[in-house]
């Protein structure tokens, strides 16, 4: 990819009282969410804010001082100094408390009437975040990659927030393999780490039905064969008509700077962008433990004859 950068023009001023559309990527890490947020996000009327509904409950990944996708920290960041400015740290923390897994079904059971008046304040501030990138970018639908899907839960409960799911699965060997190398920033995790979290997360994803406008599963290997097959059916989904695609040819991408929140190394620069990667799978006994230990999900995604 080109390092050179170029910023993709402003459209007209949302309103501030309309419905905004949020298009959730979910999924296990190392799944393809950064690449495919960031074809999403050249859509015309979509914005990809990276990891944002993550970012503001990770006091951790805040600490890290990640590098936003224009290559700035985040609080000089142009996109980003002022909209961070106005979450208090108590809603930060008292958020995080929200975001877990422990929390889930009883979020997903109860909806709205889990949440007690203490916490008004988290999906007040959820609101504000999205509100606001609304109205700067001139976009009713922002993509928001945060792959936990505790987090989208927490987003389906914000009123005036609509909420679309994109969960993306990619075979268990390949996410592994990714996990146990070093890119980047990132860290290296174990594999039996990383099988959970696969785990999880897809099985929490799917949940995210009952609470989600819409929900399109896509595995990621049928999505770097036919990436274009994916923008057709979120546009239908969220503004109801296929949108162009005319940064699209065939397997490879033209993509604008983005201001991009965590994710992986990849969220950097713009222009050409080769979409699917040389990855290679995990092989000998720990191919056969990571095949043990996630057969039952790899016949339900058709990993499986
Ligand atoms: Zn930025």
């Amino acid at each position: 990819m080109s390092t050179s950068v170029y910023e993709r023009p402003t459209s007209q001023t949302l309103m501030g009282n309309e419905t905004i559309k949020v298009l959730f990527v979910a999924g296990s890490g190392r799944s393809g969410t950064t690449i495919m947020a960031r074809l999403l996000g050249e859509l015309d009327g979509f914005v990809n804010v990276g990891e944002a509904a993550r970012y503001l409950f990770d006091r951790h990944l805040q600490a890290k001082n990640l590098p936003c996708g224009c290559g700035q920290s985040v609080p000089q960041c142009p996109f980003w100094r002022d909209i961070v400015k106005e979450i208090p740290a108590d809603v930060s923390d008292s958020g995080a408390a929200l975001v877990r897994m422990r929390t889930f079904p009883w979020l997903l059971v109860r909806g709205r009437n889990a949440i007690s008046a203490q916490y008004e304040a988290i999906l007040a501030a959820i609101s504000g975040v999205y509100r606001r990138v609304a109205q700067d970018t001139g976009c009713s639908v922002i993509v928001d990659s945060s792959k936990n899907p505790a987090n989208a839960l927490l987003v389906s409960l914000v009123p005036g927030v609509e909420l679309h799911v994109v969960h993306v699965v990619r075979h268990p060997q390949n996410v592994v393999a990714s996990w146990t190398k070093s890119k980047g920033y990132l860290a290296v995790h174990p594999a039996r780490r990383v099988i959970a979290w696969w785990w999880s997360y897809n099985i929490l994803a799917e949940a995210l039905k009952l609470r989600a406008k819409t929900y399109r599963r896509i595995r990621y290997e049928d999505f770097v064969l036919n990436p274009a097959a994916l923008l057709r059916q979120v546009g239908r989904d969220t503004v109801g008509q296929e949108l162009p695609s005319s940064f699209l040819e065939g397997t490879e991408a033209t993509v604008h700077m983005q201001h991009i929140l965590a994710g992986n190394p990849d969220k950097f620069g713009s222009g050409k962008v080769k979409i699917g990667d040389t990855q290679t799978a995990v092989a000998g006994s720990r191919k056969l433990l990571v095949d043990l230990l996630t057969f039952p999900l790899q016949f339900r995604y058709r990993y499986l004859p």
